[in-house]
């Protein structure tokens, strides 16, 4: 009997009547024959009221407490599924990540999955029960305490599961119809995109397009776990995200579209370092630094450096939760580094345009800067990779960015308008 693994987003069980509408829907594909594996996110914006609510009472809410903090979203919407299936008339268990094996490093906040051992959820689905497993969360190998996988991380533990249970699929529910050429929520002409390399989807994901977490594309990779992204809310079809035709043929005969999509990120910030002496070091002194306190780096951007000073700036981008970090970082190193002063700007957004089609076909770094400038958008840094080219705006700008990169790569749609069903676009 094949075995799949379905993961609900928070914005498909939102409410009480959304519990009631997957809880049919996954009962429907037990009665098509298949053991059934759930994994479930926190109720709607639940796991961001619960950082608010820590905020609240903390200023430096983090580490162990935080994370058995946030893992309670997810088990209240675990139980109520179980509850609501069994309503229905079919047995369901549901586990924490720790009684479902998902055992992590022990970095709070951000843990990563080293093992998954599943056998109480393979006991369960073997005696006929569906089994839900609550998303976003592990346990430390070594502190035997509660660890989250970051936000966004249920997508990374459905994978994980389909992984380790060795399921046909991995079933991605969400709010919108599938992946689309960029986020329906900016772009209402955007298309569903009906099949998608893990390559693309990978650069589409780290260049900010949440419908899917970048881990969670990179574990399928290795794994080689087709992902169907998909609606709860309707019965389309979704978007595949693998290597392989549906008839097995591989890579081989997927047809490439040049451009996949268009991606927005507004959640980084850039700090620029000023006056950096030009000399062999300096740009791993600050590197260094910033590594040592954990700061994640996306792009990085050094100037020329002036005749008259023998200086130069170096910017890069970051997120911006981690800008506080960064800045008092750097701070305490400005002696050792022996820069002249420091800038930190988070009213920033950056665009992305996603294809393995760019390799090939010249012309496509010059129609994306046309676009931006007919636009009107000030380009503040740019950074490619062979199929991605990515460049940095004023925030207030990026809707109309995005739109504009659409329309000038011919992704709008002519007929349909992209439908969002819920979620609040947190
Ligand atoms: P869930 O609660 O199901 O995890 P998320 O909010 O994490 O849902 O992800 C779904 C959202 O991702 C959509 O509502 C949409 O706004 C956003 N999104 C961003 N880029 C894309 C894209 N290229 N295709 C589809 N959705 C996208
Ligand atoms: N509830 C967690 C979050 O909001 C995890 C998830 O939904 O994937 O980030
Ligand atoms: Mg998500």
């Amino acid at each position: 009997m094949g075995l799949v693994v379905q993961k609900y987003g928070g914005s498909s069980v939102a409410d009480a009547e959304g519990i009631k509408r997957v809880a049919k829907r996954i009962v429907e594909a037990k009665k098509n024959g298949k053991q059934v594996v759930v994994v479930v996110s926190a109720m709607g914006d639940t796991t961001d009221e619960l950082i608010d609510l820590a905020g609240e009472v903390s200023p430096v809410a983090s580490g162990r407490e935080f994370d058995m903090l946030l893992t309670a979203g997810e088990r209240i919407s675990m139980a109520l599924l179980a509850m609501a299936i069994k309503s229905l008339g079919h047995e369901a268990q549901s586990f924490t990540g720790s009684q479902a094996g998902l055992i992590t490093d022990s970095a709070h906040n951000k843990a990563r999955i080293i093992d998954v051992t599943p056998g109480r959820i393979k006991s369960s689905v073997d005696e006929g029960n569906i089994a839900i497993v609550a998303g976003f969360q592990g346990v430390s190998q070594d502190s035997k305490d509660i660890t989250t996988l970051g936000r966004g991380g249920s997508d990374t533990t459905a994978v994980a599961l389909a992984a380790a249970l060795d399921a046909e699929v991995c079933e991605i529910y969400t709010d919108v119809d599938g992946v689309f050429t960029a986020d329906p929520r900016v772009v209402s002409k955007a298309q569903k995109i009906d099949r998608i390399s893990f390559e693309d989807m990978l650069e589409l994901a780290s260049s900010g397009s949440k419908v899917l977490l970048h881990r969670c594309v990179e574990y399928a990779r290795r794994y080689n776990i087709p992902i169907h992204v998909r609606s709860s809310f309707s019965g389309l079809k979704g978007t595949w995200v693998s290597n392989e035709q549906p008839d097995g043929q591989g890579e081989e005969s997927m047809e490439q579209a040049i451009i996949s999509g268009v991606a927005h990120d507004t959640s980084e910030a850039k700090a620029t370092v000023v006056g950096v002496p030009d000399k062999p070091g300096e740009a791993a002194a600050i590197f260094r630094v910033l590594a040592d306190f954990e700061v994640n780096i996306d792009m990085v951007v050094q100037n020329v450096s002036a005749a008259s000073t023998g200086l130069t700036d170096i910017s890069f981008t970051l997120p911006k939760s981690e800008g506080k970090k960064a800045i008092s970082a750097l701070e305490k190193a400005q002696g050792s580094i022996g820069y002249v002063s420091l800038r930190y700007d988070d009213q920033i957004a950056k665009i992305s345009l996603v294809g393995a089609g760019m390799k090939t076909n010249p012309g496509v770094t010059a129609t994306f800067f046309e676009a931006l400038s007919n636009a009107g958008v000030n380009i503040e840094l740019i950074s490619t990779s062979e199929i991605r080219i990515s460049v940095v705006t004023r925030e207030e700008a990026v809707n109309e960015a995005v739109r504009a990169v659409h329309t000038a790569f011919g992704l709008d749609s002519e007929t349909d308008e992209a439908v969002v069903y819920g979620g609040s676009g947190r």
